[in-house]
């Protein structure tokens, strides 16, 4: 098979949860042996929405970083890399911008989610930085030269939109720049403990990969259920329940009996959330073991990203080479 090469990554916004895991570090794991793959922190996109609390963005690099060595992500087959460490971004972010209209940045429906989720940062008029974050993607994507994108739902939008800005470039300055493609899991979008379509770091709604198992049991026990089930032995509705809903990722053999047992009214919330618990506990402890190790080595963190980031820059700057040459930005070539 030939050797593709793989752009993804994460906002340092907080830390990573079971929607990422199931939704794209999953993949990730899978494809690392396959393809040629590069792992951004996305520090400059995560500063479009969180440009009051740079703290914040700094604080949550090495957790995600920690997150992803936890469930098997491997540093010796993937580049993990910072994204304002690279400054070719940055340059063809500018160039991009050229490339695509305010109307069309306007209609990409998870931005506009995402901004009617922010109106308390935004108030009425969004940022240009945080309206333009997709043609900032477009250029980490394009940067590496990357065709395959594992991510999830929410960015099928985004990779249309650099499949547009790609288009674009090669038609006005010639072919250039690969078109990626999206490659989506078995789990596209997993919901937030609140019953949101998506569960989201910055949404508050979500189980992290580093929860203690008080943690999780709170979460769990909080989570939305069928709120017309009252008695223990009412008939439940597993399809409007956030256990029975995790319960398909977590206890895959026992599903189907439990979601039984709530239609006939046989098992109560209270048994069927405690199970969910020491379900989603154990699974989740030999990841929490591995974060064990590399919190306490954050220097091993640092080298990893490091040297991660330093391979990034060369790859990026052949990219850049060729852009400019194409944008006749090539000036003392022949000097
Ligand atoms: P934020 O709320 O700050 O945007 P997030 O939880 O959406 O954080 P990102 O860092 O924006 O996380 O997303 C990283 C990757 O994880 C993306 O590919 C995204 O599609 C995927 N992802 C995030 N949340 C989910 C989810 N609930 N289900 C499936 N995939 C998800
Ligand atoms: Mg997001």
């Amino acid at each position: 098979m030939e050797k593709k090469r793989i752009l993804t990554g994460d906002r340092p916004t907080g830390k990573l949860h079971i929607g990422h895991y199931f939704g794209s570090l999953q993949n990730r794991v899978k494809l690392q042996d396959m393809h040629e793959t590069f792992i951004e922190v996305a520090d400059v996109q995560a500063l479009t929405d969180n440009f009051n609390n740079p703290e914040k963005v700094k604080n949550n690099v090495k957790e995600i970083i920690m997150d992803q060595l936890s469930v098997g992500i491997d540093p010796n087959k993937v580049t993990f890399f910072l994204q304002s460490m690279i400054p070719e971004i940055a340059e063809l972010t500018v160039f991009y911008s050229n490339l695509v209209t305010i109307a069309r940045l306007e209609r990409n429906p998870t931005v506009k989610t995402e901004i009617a989720q922010k109106r308390e940062i935004f108030g009425e008029s969004v940022t240009y930085g945080f309206l333009g974050y997709p043609v900032s993607q477009a250029a980490d994507i394009t940067a590496f030269n990357a065709t395959i994108i594992p991510v999830g739902e929410d960015q099928l939008p985004l990779i249309e939109q650099c499949r547009e800005i790609v288009r674009k470039f090669n038609s006005i300055y010639g072919e250039t720049l690969q078109e990626p493609q999206a490659y989506l899991g078995e789990n596209k979008r997993i919901k937030g403990l609140d019953g949101n379509e998506k569960m989201g770091k910055s949404l508050g709604n979500a189980i992290y990969l580093s929860d203690s198992e008080e943690e999780i049991s709170k979460k769990v026990m909080s989570a939305v259920t069928d709120p017309s089930r009252i008695k223990k032995d009412d008939p439940g509705n597993p399809n409007i329940c956030m256990v029975a809903y995790y319960h398909n990722l977590f206890s895959k053999e026992e599903v189907e009996a439990i979601c039984e047992e709530c239609k006939a009214g046989r098992r109560g919330c209270v048994a069927c959330k405690k199970q969910l618990i020491k379900n989603i506990t154990e699974h989740l402890a030999p990841i929490r073991e591995k974060r064990c190790y590399y919190e306490q080595r954050p220097e091993e963190v640092k080298e990893i990203l490091m040297e991660g980031t330093l391979k990034a820059r060369k790859e990026a700057a052949i990219t850049m080479g060729k852009v400019k040459e194409a944008m006749k930005l090539d000036y003392f070539k022949e000097v």
